[in-house]
């Protein structure tokens, strides 16, 4: 049998192991260190940000996110359904409740009209998410958001590098959060970073990412013996310096990684734009996609099982979208959200990396337009 071809797949090699090898060096691969701060200066840079802090994963990135922003017991903060649960998972940790919100069936992104709806004089924020790398409608968020008072969250875990109306995600709203997984288009393995235009909210993850002191690169560099206090309930959210090092060269090679990536998505779009019995992906007018998955929406004809096995049977991987959250038990089924139900049965990821050869495209492509009339219920 051939090889397999991997859903996902990282792309680090000689340039990372460098970077890596820098910062055992250095001495500090701990996180909040100099490799660090290098890091967050270039990340802020790369997404117009004014602030950015590495974290360890984009779910504390969120968790701080809606910290700051004061989420608490008895708020409520309107959710894109259609997420990985990290996103419902992070407000519940401040003790607020996700209240979901349906998405729009091309972009799989919040519904900027169905958050209006859901707007109570509980509500506090919104967190809006980039789904597969494609921005939500930021900018007409962002206009809800401020005639609601209400603040604005960007999940963009899986959308570095990605633009909506002109600008880049983690410009948008209160904060971004990003994540620099494995399975993201830029990684470290874990990782993640909070971005932000508000100095004091900035401030605040900054202090609350490590215990709540000031940071230990401060420290080290005065020359009497400042002992910090502890004076607010900190967590441990850093990314570790060695984390960072590698980060520093995936973002300068993110514009690469994005090109490869848009290589294969505009590969798999010609090939399937014809075929009846998928949807391809929409990209909405405006946004630079940064494919961090590639998701077709499958004829409601397609058993879903029966094609997924098809493929794996052959070696080529593929997966669900994501999820529709208000379907997880851990929410309690308080909403319904018929689009994102619909996705979470209709989605499927096909393999979507920057190594994948053309060969390899091209067996996807094959594998798949042989596949699907055979799946057919
Ligand atoms: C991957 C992902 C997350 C979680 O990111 P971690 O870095 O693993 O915490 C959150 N939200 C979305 C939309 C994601 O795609």
């Amino acid at each position: 049998m051939s090889t397999t071809i991997a859903l996902g797949q990282p792309t680090v090699g000689d340039a990372e192991l460098a970077a890596i090898a820098e910062v055992f060096k250095s001495g500090w691969i701990a996180g909040n260190g100099p490799t660090s701060r290098k890091f967050e200066a270039a990340f802020a840079a790369a997404t117009q940000a004014d602030y950015a802090l590495a974290t360890s994963n984009c779910t504390t990135a969120l968790h701080l996110a809606f910290h700051c922003l004061g989420a608490g017991k008895g708020d409520e903060v309107l959710v894109a359904d259609y997420t990985f649960p990290a996103t419902g998972h992070a407000v519940m940790y401040t003790g607020a409740e996700p209240v979901f919100v349906d998405v729009l069936p091309g972009t799989a992104t919040i519904d900027p009209a169905a958050v209006e709806a859901a707007i109570t004089d509980k509500t506090v924020g919104i967190a809006a998410v980039d789904y597969a790398g494609q921005s939500a409608d930021l900018s007409t968020l962002e206009q809800i958001a401020s005639k609601h008072g209400l603040w604005l969250v960007e999940d963009a875990a899986p959308a570095a590098g990605a633009q909506h109306a002109g600008r880049s995600a983690g410009s948008f709203g209160d904060a971004g959060c990003f994540s620099f997984h494995g399975r993201k288009g830029i990684t470290s393995g874990e990782g993640g970073a909070l971005t932000t235009k508000h100095a004091d909210l900035d401030a605040k993850a900054r202090k609350l990412h490590a215990f709540g002191i000031e940071s230990a690169l401060d420290r080290a560099e005065s020359t009497d013996l400042p002992v910090p206090e502890f004076d607010e309930l900190g967590f441990n959210y850093k990314l570790s310096d060695i984390a960072a090092a590698i980060m520093t060269v995936q973002l300068e090679r993110m514009p690469t990684l994005i090109a490869d990536r848009t290589k294969v998505a505009d590969r798999y779009n010609a090939a399937l734009a014809g075929n009846e019995l998928v949807t391809i992906p929409q990209t909405a007018e405006g946004n630079v996609h940064t494919w961090q998955a590639y998701t077709l929406t499958l004829d409601p004809t397609i058993d879903r099982g029966a094609l997924a096995q098809q493929l794996r049977s052959q070696g080529v991987q593929c997966n669900i979208g994501t999820y529709a959250s208000h379907l997880q038990p851990l929410y309690g089924f308080k909403q319904t959200c018929p689009v994102s139900a619909d996705l979470f049965k209709r989605h499927f990821t096909i393999p979507m990396h920057a190594n994948l050869t053309d060969d390899e495209v091209q067996r996807v492509i094959d594998t798949l337009t042989t596949a699907l009339p055979q799946a057919r219920r």
